[in-house]
């Protein structure tokens, strides 16, 4: 990844090495939802807890690459906290800008800038995103359209 800006490697480096919120509850109130990515080996699982709207708690787990485990672990600290509504549409603007489309500039995305870069790196794309649509099916009624 020598084209992303050394503070971003910093950033996704922490995360990597000091993952946040790891570790799948044994709780039935948490949804769950589990994707694979076999191009790299990414395996990510997202459980979340939404109470009145509001994403009370985000937990998550798995192996693979850097920019998967990192950005599984900064997703669970920025959309933790937020109504569903906001944190889908954070997610939703996230997955645009990793994919290269235009996106709301005027979200505080956080850590989750650091993911930026990863649009020049097309073999990348899924391993930046999938965290992402695992929480976005936690939230979301009906089926995971992956
Ligand atoms: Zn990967």
């Amino acid at each position: 990844m020598r084209k992303l800006d050394n503070l971003y490697r910093q950033i996704i480096m922490d995360h990597y090495k000091n993952p946040r919120n790891k570790g799948i509850p044994d709780d039935d109130r948490y949804r769950k939802e589990h994707i694979r990515n076999p191009s790299c080996g990414d395996d990510v699982t997202i459980a979340t807890l939404v109470e009145e709207g509001t994403v009370k708690d985000i937990r998550q787990d798995g192996t693979g690459c850097s920019i998967c485990c990192a950005s599984a672990s900064v997703l669970s600290e920025l959309l933790e906290g937020k109504t569903v509504a906001d944190a889908l549409r954070v997610s939703e603007n996230y997955v645009d800008m990793i994919m290269g489309k235009p996106f709301d500039e005027a979200i505080a995305f956080e850590d989750a800038l650091a993911f930026e870069g990863v649009k020049d790196f097309p073999a990348r794309l899924k391993c930046a995103t999938i965290a992402w649509k695992a929480f976005d099916a936690t939230v979301k009624d009906g089926e995971n359209d992956e």
